[in-house]
């Protein structure tokens, strides 16, 4: 393992102007606003940045709301090495044509990528990033269009959502025309239950729902059926003594049982479990899912048209391919106050909506880089162990979108103090692994 990571993600500050609806930005309302400290940030690259190969700045709030961020850049530039790359996201509304000229005429970056869920304000009442449409446009336009515009690589990141997947091949189409170098998008981490009507998409895992879909409709009869047979043969085993015939007692048939059996060998020979009672619940949002591809299929083709490159995630995703998008590229998080956390989720006590339970997650911090140096932290045995246990998650981790006891109220999933084989802090439930949800690195 390296003593470095190659991938710095750090928070200049959780402050933002904007509220959007799918951001924890806006349920956290913290009281304490953190900007990243100047002195701590150049000591921290002198230390690191020269060793690393790219750096990514943003977290949990707007970057050009601190208001040193282009002495931030200047410092950061003036420490990485030349082949480093530099990257931040924004939600633009900030980036305005003066802070631009700033930026490509000292190539303080290379690379920006603007956030995005919407076209127009009109029908953004429920999207993110609905504020300011038309002078985030203006800016991104400003930038496009300008003289040193090759200096830099130029994204979108957008959220999908119920509210705003159907746009998404206009939204691809309108932004390629415009000039973007590239178009990401994310599904949603739903903060609260209130927004799982907005997520598209299901924890359960491809290899699961191929078995599952042999279910069909009839999936609460099969639990039922599954659950009388079990019962009866329990009762016949426990008054089995009682009986005055005994030899007249015949093997019942339990077709219910017998079917059950069957897939679980199959869910055994692809390696995963079955959540019937998740399958059962978002048999419909499942069936919906295939008008996702739809659209999809319709962004890939605009994107190939106007030569913009489309990063999508995954519709349905693998259990065997699930991994840490941190650890599988060398990446890790440092918030605001220095505190240094494996991943974006672990940033912030939040709850999340996932596999139809409230799950309370609470920050996780290896150590804060103003009381020790960042070597330290990364280096040390509870981070080293951590990332040596994500090399491999399916040995190492359970996955809850594939267990039924993910929506039949588990202790662990609930409370993610640990998961149930005691890994602590716990990458159970996370749709990052799944390629569903993605972070811009
Ligand atoms: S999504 Fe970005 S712009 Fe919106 S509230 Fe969160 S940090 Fe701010
Ligand atoms: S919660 Fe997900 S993204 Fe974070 S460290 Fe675990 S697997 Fe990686
Ligand atoms: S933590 Fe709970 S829901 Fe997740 S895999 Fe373990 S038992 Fe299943």
């Amino acid at each position: 393992m390296s003593n470095i990571p190659q991938i710095i993600q750090l928070e200049p500050t959780n402050a933002c102007n904007f509220s959007c609806s799918m951001c924890l930005n806006s349920s956290l309302q913290q009281e304490t606003k953190l900007f990243f400290p100047l002195d701590l940030f150049q000591r921290l690259s002198q230390e690191i940045f020269p060793s690393i190969k790219r750096l990514v700045l943003y977290g949990m709030g707007e970057p050009l709301m601190h208001p040193s961020f282009l002495e931030m850049l200047k410092i950061a530039k003036a420490n990485l090495s030349t082949n480093a790359s530099l990257f931040f996201l924004t939600n633009g509304s900030l980036l305005t044509p003066k802070i631009i000229d700033r930026i490509l005429e000292e190539s303080l970056a290379d690379e920006v990528a603007f956030s995005c869920e919407t076209l127009t304000s009109k029908d953004s009442s429920k999207v993110g990033h609905s504020l300011k449409v038309n002078e985030v446009f203006s800016n991104l336009r400003y930038l496009l269009n300008h003289d040193h515009r090759s200096n830099i690589k130029i994204g979108i990141e957008t959220v999908l959502m119920n509210s705003n997947y159907k746009y998404l091949p206009e939204m691809v189409k309108k932004l390629g025309e415009l000039g973007a170098d590239y178009f990401s998008v994310s599904h949603l981490y739903p903060y609260d239950s209130s927004l799982s009507e907005e997520v598209l998409y299901t924890m359960i895992s491809k290899e699961a729902l191929i078995i599952l879909d042999e279910l069909g409709e009839s999936g609460w009869d099969f639990i039922l059926g599954v659950t009388k047979e079990q019962f009866g043969k329990k009762m016949q085993l426990t008054f089995r003594e009682r009986y005055k015939h005994k030899e007249n007692i015949k093997t019942k048939d339990r077709p219910y049982s017998e079917k059950y059996d069957k897939l679980l060998k199959k869910a055994k020979e692809m390696n995963v479990t079955l959540n019937i009672p998740l399958y059962m619940n978002e048999r419909e949002k499942i069936e919906r899912l295939e008008e996702l591809q739809n659209i999809f299929s319709r962004s890939k083709d605009n994107a190939k048209d106007l030569g913009i490159e489309l990063i999508l995630p995954s519709i349905f995703s693998e259990f065997k391919n699930r991994r840490c998008p941190y650890q599988s590229i060398d990446a890790t998080v440092i918030r605001a106050d220095g505190e240094v956390a494996p991943c974006f989720k672990y940033l912030y006590d939040h709850n999340s909506s996932l596999n139809q339970h409230e799950r309370a997650t609470s920050s996780h911090s290896f150590g804060n880089i103003d009381s020790q140096p960042f070597a330290s932290i990364w280096n040390g045995e509870k981070y080293r162990r951590f990332r040596e246990k994500l090399n491999e998650m399916n040995k190492n981790i359970p996955f809850c979108g594939n267990c039924s006891l993910s929506s039949s109220n588990c202790f662990y999933a609930i409370e993610d103090t640990s998961d149930c084989w005691g890994n602590e802090p716990s990458c159970s439930e996370c749709p990052y692994s799944m390629n569903l949800t993605r972070c811009l690195l």
